[in-house]
């Protein structure tokens, strides 16, 4: 994912059916399932784990059942759905690789050359200065950003600031619709791709039992069923509509009135319009406010929250001691850090990789962290084997070498979250590597350590620390500090509406929605669901010609299959988790509130059922929807 090439490409695809297959060897291993089982049975074995081992063993027992151990029994018909069943999952994988695939290509092989700049006005300058090096490297120019050509292209880096700021309406448009048809046709074209998935989806559940893979894919969450989930979104759904309606009407005001801009809104239209009606409100757009956030200041900012908060110290390994070590990153730019403990003995907790910059021609977009060295104990020589964890960014790379990289506040927020996943990880105590950090942490929860750690990112105290000129070093303006804490607030409404779609498609796709196959008789396209469930979610209709679903990387070619709720639902955790922190009315109690958040939430791992780990940092059962409803400035709705 950061390091593209054929040749790995080949590799993957060779590799990836024996991975399957070994796993699912061990899934349907009956040997180590009936060790198991009587393992649970035996109240003498049972009684001698500890609490975690036995959550992992029950785990790893649901895991095994739905990896089609029973299919490895005598009974008629078992050796037949074996097969089936284990043709099912590697035949998933490879669609899920070329599905991704495809849109990696389809991404990479746009480009709208442009040679007119007058075309591009609105444009930030630092956008310019990148659309002319995408050119060059498409062989048009020489990466001039006054005399251009320039190369406008769909990796978020660009694509995005584009559509938020460029003036001209019909190149708006027309790059929206390339971006919203990519892979849907010719050699890339995932809408076949989907309709296999979301049958072998179906067919899967069926031999397990389930009544949809929705019901499958929940049984294995915090959740626990479709209808808790349902639920969950359709509180904020109900909670946000009025929101989200007003600010539509407020935005297509606006846009009438101020900007002298056509109506209705398109979708080509409310980023653009949205942006302005920002700056209007606030005086300063995000690229103004990129120029306060310089990257390693940012950087610094984040590890001394995480000392204040959770008594770490994090530091940069630099090339001598990396040498020393032997460690070799895949990138020049990929830093290394170290995790000590604050305390007097600077215990060594873990170690990471960041790797923050986006390079499309070899790295996915996106930002993710993933699992590199798992914590666990030797069992024989007590000896404790230190996490290592990779961060991943895609923020845009430095101008040159006398000028850091600037990030976008969104940047900023992202890193943070990255960051927080990175923190579970790496705090974890656990000493069982099935269940330590990250690993065997319900789906549904796994979102609560990132965004809790984006709350940081709008507090005063951290702003201050983290926004100085790049040029000047001055500190932020005290009203532009004040854009970027009400940011969050500004059109939430309308953000939540557009999570809250991507979360009820997937479910409804991986629920009722019959896919098209050959022998299927399904009237609906997965894209007449998505124009179905919009009507609900979508204030500004979708064109008919959106095949974004071709692209919904998350559900198709990630793991969030019938799981997209999981941002909203950990949200809620998140946001009332935060307001332990909030209500604290001194340093000294903060402080406690953050180390007891490091000693539960960040440290049980997999190895507690997350509702216990709730209960114990937050004291009570359950989640108040009111806080992440006030960090969204969302709250006046529901009154
Ligand atoms: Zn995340």
């Amino acid at each position: 994912m950061v390091k593209d090439s054929p040749e790995l490409r080949k590799a993957i695809e060779t590799v990836q059916p024996m991975i399957v297959k070994i796993s699912l060897q061990m899934g349907q291993s009956l040997e180590l399932y009936d060790a198991l089982i009587k393992m649970q049975q035996n109240e003498r074995t049972w009684e001698a784990l500890d609490k975690e081992q036995q959550r992992i063993v029950e785990k790893t027992i649901q895991g095994m059942k739905l990896s089609g151990v029973a299919f490895g029994l005598e009974g008629e018909g078992n050796a037949e759905k074996r097969k089936r069943f284990n043709e099912i999952q590697e035949r998933k994988a490879q669609l899920s690789l070329k599905f991704s695939n495809n849109v990696q290509d389809a991404t990479k092989a746009y480009a709208k050359i442009i040679t007119d700049k007058t075309e591009l006005e609105g444009c930030p300058e630092s956008l310019i200065k990148g659309m002319a090096k995408h050119a060059q490297s498409r062989g048009h120019g020489d990466g001039d950003a006054d005399l251009g050509p320039w190369a406008i292209t769909l990796d978020a880096p660009t694509l995005v600031p584009f559509i938020m700021n460029c003036k001209n309406r019909d190149l708006r448009e027309a790059v929206y619709r390339a971006n919203i048809k990519k892979a849907s046709d010719g050699d890339r074209d995932n809408e076949p791709i989907i309709n296999e998935i979301l049958s072998l989806r179906e067919e899967e559940a069926a031999m397990l039992g389930f009544s949809s893979f929705g019901a499958l894919s929940l049984s294995k969450k915090m959740a626990s069923n479709v209808d808790t989930a349902k639920e969950v979104l359709n509180r904020l759904y109900e909670a946000t509509l009025p929101a989200a309606k007003q600010e539509l009407n407020e935005l297509t005001e606006f846009a009438k009135n101020q900007l002298n801009h056509p109506t209705p809104l398109r979708p080509w239209d409310t980023a653009f319009v949205g942006e302005e009606f920002r700056k209007d409100r606030f005086k300063y757009s995000a690229d103004q406010i990129s120029e306060y956030l310089v990257f390693p200041r940012v950087m610094d900012t984040l590890f001394e929250v995480a000392k204040d908060s959770f008594g770490i110290h994090v530091s940069e390994v630099d090339s001598a001691e990396q040498k020393r070590a032997g460690i070799t990153a895949w990138n020049k730019d990929v830093k290394v850090y170290k995790v000590q403990d604050d305390g007097l003995d600077k215990t060594l907790l873990a170690y990471f990789y960041g790797d923050f910059y986006s390079r499309s021609e070899e790295k996915k977009s996106g930002a993710w962290m993933d699992v590199c060295v798992t914590r666990m104990k030797d069992p024989s020589t007590g000896k404790v084997r230190v996490p290592i964890a990779y961060m991943i960014c895609n923020q845009p790379p430095p101008m040159s070498d006398s000028e850091p990289s600037r990030m976008k506040f969104q940047d900023v927020t992202t890193l943070f979250h990255e960051f927080g996943h990175c923190l579970q990880h790496m705090l974890t105590t656990v000493d069982y590597p099935q269940a330590s950090g990250i690993k065997g942490v319900e789906w549904d929860f796994v979102e609560v350590a990132s965004q809790f750690m984006e709350n940081f990112a709008y507090e005063p105290q951290w702003l201050d620390r983290m926004a100085r000129h790049y040029k000047t070093d001055e500190p932020m303006p005290q009203d532009m500090k004040k854009t970027v804490m009400q940011s969050r607030e500004c059109l939430a409404g309308l953000a939540m509406m557009r999570q809250l779609h991507f979360a009820t498609l997937d479910l409804e796709l991986h629920t009722n929605y019959k896919p098209r196959n050959q022998d299927s008789t399904a009237t609906e396209s997965i894209f007449d669901v998505d124009r179905r469930m919009a009507q609900k979610t979508c204030l500004v209709p979708p064109i008919p010609e959106d095949r974004f679903l071709c692209s919904f990387s998350h559900i198709f070619g990630g793991g969030y299959a019938a799981g997209y709720y999981s941002y909203k639902y950990s949200e809620l955790y998140s946001a009332d988790a935060y307001a332990a922190l909030e209500e604290q009315d001194s340093i000294e109690s903060r402080q406690r509130v953050g180390r007891k958040y490091r000693d539960t939430v960040l440290a049980y791992g997999g190895a507690t059922d997350p509702k216990q780990v709730w209960r114990e940092f937050r004291g009570r059962d359950g989640v108040q929807v009111d806080a992440l409803l006030r960090h969204s400035g969302l709250q006046s709705a529901t009154a």
